[in-house]
């Protein structure tokens, strides 16, 4: 009767996006959450997904408050966007302030303001997925490329990444996974999973790569600037004339505001390659038929980079150079785990798991659902970012809470260790 009365109807979900979407780290998260709430033990320790916005600590600066409350204020930002692709003086002030550490100045024409990073993945995807066409992605890398990727029936190939080279991708293997259809590679500089902060010449290696196949290099750079360790942030924009770059960010992690969701994707392009070959114009169709960024924070943004104080920046570089600290050296201390790179940017480390060491715990996905079932602290399974037996854990919250959190894995991994 059920089946027979459901067979007349003529629709169906669209299975696709249930595929696609299963790649998304947010629904892995938001099930160990699950389990973990179930169990009402402790106060949940979040350590697997980057939202820090949430801790006192990592509150945003007043100045960028301010900024948002004026432009609501003036009432000059109720009505829709009126350019396509941003509004000009956020634009010009996004394309002075991306100019500083590049060999070329951006203009405003080069610059699209998104609704956070994750809409400029998702048009820079829609825009390269043409029949037969495949990208190049890192291993271990941020799901939601994969995600896009399938939906738009863009072919994905996975390039490691060298844990023991700082995270470096690796070249070869890049070179060999390209083929006439390859399109694109994309890089995360920061990194995430892994924390890494790419030297000018690794970059520049990565640019001449590209050149030598005939592809566009996609650089994330939703941590710019979020670096603390030796090697200075570099924007992958710089070596634009080696090989067209589109540059995606966000205003969400930089100034902690990740609900606020104002992003942008930049055709560095001081060749014209971009312009050439229609990737340009396509990204302006691919702008009008997505929904914008919200007006009122496209008008805020030229005064938020205008007052932001530099001490709110070095502020938040100190916080996450300590508690990356605390976070690299407690890691150090238990035995199943192995982290090989100490993070230099972002605010995650990738850790390896020998479950060999573990009683009744196979892989890292055991790992996790145990360890919010007895522990209440989340943590990422590398399965999710295409790395088995990995673990990506964010030292971005509260430094009270990360030790608290440290600590309880900690005793985890011994009461768990084979005896
Ligand atoms: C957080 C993140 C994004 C998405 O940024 P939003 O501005 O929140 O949409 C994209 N890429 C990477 C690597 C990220 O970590």
């Amino acid at each position: 009767m059920e089946a027979n009365a459901s067979s007349k109807w003529r629709f169906q979900a669209n299975q696709e996006l249930i595929a696609a979407s299963s790649r998304s780290l947010r629904n892995v998260v938001i099930s160990l959450m699950d389990i973990s709430r179930r169990e009402e033990k402790r106060p949940l320790i979040p350590l697997a997904h980057g939202d820090p916005s949430v801790f006192p600590s990592f509150r945003t600066t007043v100045a960028a408050e301010d900024a948002v409350v004026n432009a609501i204020r003036s009432g000059d930002y109720n009505n829709y966007c009126k350019s396509l692709h941003g509004l000009l003086p956020a634009r010009r002030a996004l394309a002075e302030h991306l100019s500083r550490d590049l060999p070329y100045k951006l203009s405003p024409d080069d610059v699209f303001l998104t609704s956070g990073c994750k809409q400029a993945i998702e048009i820079v995807t829609a825009v390269l997925a043409r029949p037969n066409a495949n990208i190049l992605l890192p291993r271990p890398g941020y799901p939601d490329y994969e995600a896009y990727a399938m939906f738009n029936h863009l072919e994905y190939r996975l390039f490691d990444l060298i844990p023991e080279k700082g995270w470096e991708v690796d070249l070869e293997a890049v070179q060999a996974l390209a083929d006439d259809n390859t399109v694109a590679m994309v890089i995360i500089n920061p990194g995430n999973p892994c924390g890494n902060v790419y030297t000018r010449q690794h970059l520049m290696k990565v640019a001449e790569t590209a050149r030598k196949i005939g592809i566009m290099v996609i650089s994330d750079e939703a941590y710019a600037y979020l670096n603390f360790g030796a090697n200075p942030f570099v924007p992958m924009g710089a070596f634009a004339s080696i090989a067209p770059v589109i540059t995606l960010g966000s205003i969400s992690k930089r100034w902690l505001v990740p609900g606020w969701r104002l992003g942008w994707l930049v055709a560095n392009d001081p060749n014209g390659i971009l312009a050439k070959t229609g990737v340009v114009e396509s990204l302006k169709c691919c702008q009008v038929m997505t929904c914008d960024a919200a007006t009122f924070l496209q008008g805020a943004f030229p005064e938020m980079i205008e007052k932001t104080e530099e001490e709110f920046y070095s502020k938040i570089i100190k916080l996450l150079r300590d508690t990356a600290d605390t976070c690299y050296d407690k890691i150090k201390e238990i035995p199943c785990l192995y982290c090989p790179y100490k993070p230099e940017g972002s605010m995650f480390l990738t850790v390896k798991l020998n479950p060999a060491l573990l009683e009744g715990i196979d892989d890292d996905m055991e790992f996790c659902v145990k360890l919010a079932k007895e522990e209440s602290v989340i943590v990422l399974p590398g399965v999710v970012m295409g790395l088995k037996n990995w673990l990506r854990i964010t030292f971005a919250i509260e430094p009270s809470a990360l030790e608290q959190g440290l600590e309880r894995i900690r005793v985890f991994c011994q009461r768990n260790s084979k005896k």
